[in-house]
This record gives structure tokens, C-alpha cells and sequence, in this order.
């Protein structure tokens, strides 16, 4: 089994930043990339709230703190963690699909994963006109009609994005006002091919091997209409991805981790950053203060294990 001072479970600007931090205090640490690395940053489109650039790819920002993190000495393993042991250690078992280890301590920064709608054509229709991601997919929409749904920041973040692309972009959204901020609200709102449809929810998404329409109905009247549309793209949400550590870490009835001020979870020397344990702020930057805590603790914690080992 290989040994580990600190395993980074998740590699978006949570687990980057930590790497970065552990790395420059010589931890050697090894960063578990998941199946995405970079996180939700790395498909998004552009971050204009990452102080110290104007307006960066979220791709962009994700290879800028991977290199960084590696130039101090961080290892990345694409590969994805599929077991762990926090109920007894330190050393912490941790198993991806094609290695085990044996970690003094770990940080955890699975993050969080795009919610689904839930209504009959969805999970068929993902890749064939349903998506999660404009940045991946709106190329695919040259001239073509798309409906974002949703009402926050990503939903409005993402419609203008795809306009670029698309010839008319439709915000569906539950409510008749907005949860997104003013900057983003005001760009839509002056965007010739942004339309807002308000207290309107999808019912069912149809096709034939591609997305060709909707059925709407207005919560308020409960009028249905049939739409025709080329792409639905969902942005309601996040949930945490914390399936792996049910029964192992305490969490919140949502499924975030629960941490201390030191970032430290139910486990000692078990430690979660980002959008695993934050249900509130949500930001890159504040999952990267996050990572940046964490490692410093883990820094802490292992100088405690260590003085406590050589005093016995
Ligand atoms: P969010 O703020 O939670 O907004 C989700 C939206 O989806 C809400 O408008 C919600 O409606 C709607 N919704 C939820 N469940 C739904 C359902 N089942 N059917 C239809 N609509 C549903 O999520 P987000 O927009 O992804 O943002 C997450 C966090 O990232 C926020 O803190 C946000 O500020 C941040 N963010 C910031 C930026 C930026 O600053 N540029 C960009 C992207 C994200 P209700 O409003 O009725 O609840």
C-alpha cells in the first residue's frame, strides 16, 4: 500500500490550492483528481471574480492552478477515489480503481455536481440536446434556439455565454424574479437575444434522438404550452458530492461535510474544503481561502502527530 503524509481528494480550485499550500511546505502531497479536474471552474465559461484577472476561461484558470500546485511539487493522479476509511486512523485508507493508499491525513474537496430536473426526457436526451455545460456544448448550437433553465447567477452566467452561439435563448425560470446579482441581471436583461419566461417550469423534454421541443406550464395559470427548442440547458443547483463518506463524517441533512474552524471534519485529521462542506458562499475564490486553510492545518496536525510520536 502506497503512504502518504496528506491525500487531496478532488482537484478544483479547493483541492489545487491545498496542493499549492501543502506542496510549498513540503508535504508532497498527492492530489486524487476525480473525473473533472479543475472542478465546476473548468466548465465554466468566463470568471470575471477571481481577483487578479479581469476576465479568465474557467479551463484557463483550472491549468494555471494546476501548474502552479505541481511547480512546488504536487503529484496528480487522474483517477477517482471509489472506497475510504475514516472510522479508524490515522493512516487513513483511501482506494482509487488502480491504487491503494495509506494517508497521515486528507483533505476532502469533491465538491458538487449540477442537479438534475428530474422530468421525463431528461437523462435521454443529455448529449443529444440536454446539458449541464455551456461552455462544452453551446458550440453545438450555431443558430439554434436553447432554453437555459433556472434563475441564478449560472443560469444567467451561462445564457449570455451561449449566445454567442444560439440565435435566441430563452431563461426559463420558477419564480418572476431573479436570484442572481445585479451585474449579471443587467447584461441579460440588455441582451437583444436573451427572452425571460417567469413562473414557468418544464414538464417533459421530447424528440426524436434529439431535442426538438418542450412541454411548459405556467405555475401560476397552470397553462401548458408545447415549445419547440433545440437544446435544454439546466442550471438549478448544486449538491454535494459526499455519497463516498455517508456514515464515515458527519454532514448536514443537505449532505455537506461538517467542518470546524480549522476545516477539520467529524474525523480528526480528516479535513474538507470548497463546495463539499460550504453551502453558503459557493465562489472559486472562497473554495480556494478554503483549500488554503485546510492545508495549513493539515500542516499543524502533522507536527502535532509528529512531536506526539517522538514523545512516546
Ligand atoms: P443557485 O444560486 O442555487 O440558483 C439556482 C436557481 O435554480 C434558482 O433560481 C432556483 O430557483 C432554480 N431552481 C432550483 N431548483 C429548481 C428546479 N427543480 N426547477 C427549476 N428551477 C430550479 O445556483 P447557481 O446559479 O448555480 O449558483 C451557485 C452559486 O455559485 C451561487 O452562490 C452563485 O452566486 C455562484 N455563482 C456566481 C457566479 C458569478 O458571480 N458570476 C456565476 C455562477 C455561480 P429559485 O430562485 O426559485 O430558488
Amino acid at each position: 500500500m502506497q503512504q502518504e503524509h496528506v491525500v487531496i481528494i478532488g482537484a478544483g480550485p479547493a483541492g489545487l490550492t491545498a496542493a499549492l499550500y501543502a506542496a510549498r511546505s513540503n508535504l508532497n502531497p498527492l492530489v486524487i483528481s476525480g473525473n473533472q479536474i479543475g472542478g465546476q471552474i473548468a466548465i465554466t465559461s468566463e470568471v470575471e471574480n477571481f481577483p487578479g484577472f479581469d476576465s479568465i476561461l474557467g479551463p484557463d484558470l483550472t491549468e494555471k492552478m494546476q501548474v502552479q500546485a505541481m511547480k512546488f511539487g504536487a503529484r496528480l493522479e487522474i483517477d477517482e477515489v471509489i472506497e475510504a476509511d475514516f472510522t479508524k486512523g490515522p493512516p487513513f485508507r483511501v482506494k482509487t480503481y488502480s491504487q491503494e493508499y495509506e494517508a497521515q491525513s486528507v483533505i476532502i474537496t469533491t465538491g458538487a455536481s449540477a442537479k438534475r430536473l428530474g422530468i421525463p426526457g431528461e437523462d435521454k436526451f443529455i448529449g443529444r440536446g440536454v446539458s449541464y455545460c455551456a461552455t462544452c456544448d453551446g458550440f453545438f448550437f450555431k443558430n439554434k434556439d436553447v432554453l437555459v433553465i433556472g434563475g441564478g447567477d449560472s443560469a444567467l452566467q451561462e445564457g449570455i455565454f451561449l449566445t454567442k452561439y444560439a440565435n435566441r435563448v430563452r431563461i426559463v425560470h420558477r419564480r418572476d424574479s431573479l436570484r442572481a446579482g445585479e451585474l449579471l441581471k443587467t447584461r441579460a436583461h440588455a441582451d437583444p437575444k436573451i427572452q425571460f419566461v417567469w413562473d414557468t417550469a418544464l414538464d417533459k423534454i421530447e424528440g426524436n434522438g434529439k431535442v426538438q421541443g418542450v412541454q411548459a406550464r405556467n405555475l401560476k395559470t397552470g397553462q401548458m404550452e408545447q415549445w419547440q427548442t433545440d437544446g435544454v440547458f439546466v442550471f438549478i443547483g448544486h449538491f454535494p458530492n459526499s455519497e463516498l463518506f455517508k456514515g464515515q463524517l458527519a454532514m448536514d441533512e443537505q449532505g455537506f461535510l461538517i467542518t470546524d474552524k480549522f476545516m477539520q471534519t467529524s474525523a480528526p485529521g480528516v479535513f474538507a474544503a470548497g463546495e463539499i462542506m460550504d453551502p453558503i458562499y459557493k465562489q472559486a475564490v472562497s473554495s480556494a481561502g478554503q483549500g488554503c486553510q485546510a492545508a495549513i492545518s493539515v500542516e499543524r496536525y502533522l507536527e502535532v502527530q509528529h512531536a506526539q510520536a517522538l514523545s512516546k
